[in-house]
């Protein structure tokens, strides 16, 4: 029954770690990984828990196994499974993430959650035969309450659907 709940794929940096901000964000957390300072919105914790309820949720950043190793303890969430990019991972874009994403995804209606799409990445996302979503994030704010909603907004539309069959 699991396989039959859309996936989510989520970014890290932009998302969850934020930047580009003028003022701390509040419900924040400066924690040093692999040398450089990443500030964390504590509260996309609850809001990653609360799409786990409509989603299967997987890392999808250049974070890869790093993301288990510190976002679990911080968000408290649970170890979640990640995408490998083999060495592709580029800060500042996303579409080195598609190939990947792609095959992680055939078959599912699938969402993504990122600060980074260009147009690869709508173009991927129309061209595939499941439902599938982008949600674009301010890396300043990253995952919010609107964000949240919509997302949960098209699981649930996804649900409706499928009880309808
Ligand atoms: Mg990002």
């Amino acid at each position: 029954m699991s396989s039959q709940r859309p996936i989510l794929a989520v970014d890290v940096d932009g998302v969850i770690s934020l930047f580009g901000f003028d003022e701390t964000p509040e419900e924040s957390r400066i924690e040093m990984v692999d040398g450089m300072m990443h500030c964390i919105s504590l509260a996309t914790g609850r809001r990653l828990l609360r799409l786990a309820e409509h989603f299967d949720l997987v890392w999808a950043s250049g974070w890869e196994d790093k993301a288990n190793f510190y976002l679990p303890r911080l968000l408290g969430v649970p170890e979640l499974p990640h995408l490998t990019f083999d060495g592709a991972a580029r800060f500042g874009s996303a579409h080195w993430k598609l190939g990947p994403l792609d095959e992680y995804g055939r078959g599912r209606a699938l969402a993504w959650i990122d600060d980074n799409f260009d147009e690869s990445c709508y173009r991927w996302a129309q061209e595939r035969p499941e439902p599938t979503l982008l949600v674009a994030t301010e890396p300043a704010l990253g995952l919010g309450e609107v964000e949240t909603e919509a997302l949960a907004g098209w699981a649930r539309s996804l649900e409706r659907e499928s009880a309808e069959d």
